[in-house]
């Protein structure tokens, strides 16, 4: 089964994602969980948490196709003592409201390193910020994305969150997400029929497609390699149609959230029914 969705609005409430997810016939979501801004947001209220519990029943979201995002100004790889332990604050704050929504996986960006230590001392931080999050917090998959590679984020090569995952202790509680954007600028081909096939497979190889726990399903306005991060609209892009088309037909890509996060909401009705419409009968 493809579970597929979009990135909705938790304005006013976490309650009204279960809702705007619906009304545009999405059989997935995802959702911040605080402003993604702020540092801080007011803890969520019982009848907030109870209503989202309600809605998701209502609507018949089960926490396997809910993939809620952290706040983007978290850095797990952050080089100063300062900036870290506000990132690891903040991103113990959000596993918690995903624990209190009874959900199961966070999705976040692995961090960057500021140019200020390397690569890899950043990412040991960053598996360092998930082991002692972990620690603290039950039931909650941590669930890295790859990125784009855009200025020094990390997490651009499948061997980098291969990297990580090693170093985390509980492995049934660590995951990843997979954004066809970010990996088509990051280098990945995934244009072509072999190119595809390779990526993937790479990605068995290196990362497994047992820790995939999402995907975001995104075209690109940037070229391969360009290691920008600028979505598009589904056939639009740089990637077009086909790659898509593979997606929705490849069983590896059942039963998780599959998540648009492209730049036009009012067409996501129609993207969520075009994407559809691509599984051959
Ligand atoms: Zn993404
Ligand atoms: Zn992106």
């Amino acid at each position: 089964m493809k579970y597929i969705g979009a990135h909705v609005s938790a304005g006013g409430g976490v309650e009204n994602a279960p809702v705007n997810a619906h009304e545009i016939g999405a059989k997935a979501f995802a959702l911040f969980t605080k402003n993604q801004r702020q540092w801080v947001s007011a803890p969520l209220t019982d009848k907030s948490i109870e209503l989202f519990k309600e809605n998701c029943a209502k609507y018949g979201y089960l926490p396997s196709q809910i993939l809620p995002h952290d706040s983007y100004l978290i850095n797990l790889g952050h080089p100063e003592a300062g900036g870290l332990e506000k990132s690891r604050a903040a991103f113990l704050d959000e596993m918690q409201r995903c624990e209190q929504l009874g959900l199961d996986r966070l999705n976040f960006h692995p961090g960057s390193h500021l140019n200020q230590i390397t690569e890899e001392e950043s990412l040991i931080i960053v598996a360092e910020s998930i082991n002692q999050v972990l620690d603290k917090t039950r039931g909650v998959c941590a669930v890295i994305e790859n990125t784009a590679g855009q200025g020094t984020n990390l997490g651009y090569k499948f061997e980098q969150l291969a990297f990580i995952i090693d170093r985390v202790e509980d492995k049934s509680r660590v995951g990843v997400c997979i954004d066809t954007c970010h990996s088509f600028t990051a280098g990945y081909d995934l244009l072509s029929e072999e190119g595809f096939k390779s990526t993937f497979s790479r990605f068995d190889e290196i990362v497994g497609f047992a820790y995939l726990k999402g995907m975001h399903i995104n075209d690109s306005m940037k070229p391969l390699g360009s290691r920008v991060d600028r979505h598009d609209s589904i056939g639009k892009g740089f990637l077009g149609s086909e790659v898509f088309v593979r997606i929705m037909n490849d069983p590896r890509f059942d039963n998780i959230p599959l998540i648009l996060e492209t730049p036009d909401e009012t067409i996501w009705n129609e993207e969520i029914a075009l994407l559809y419409s691509m599984i051959r009968k």
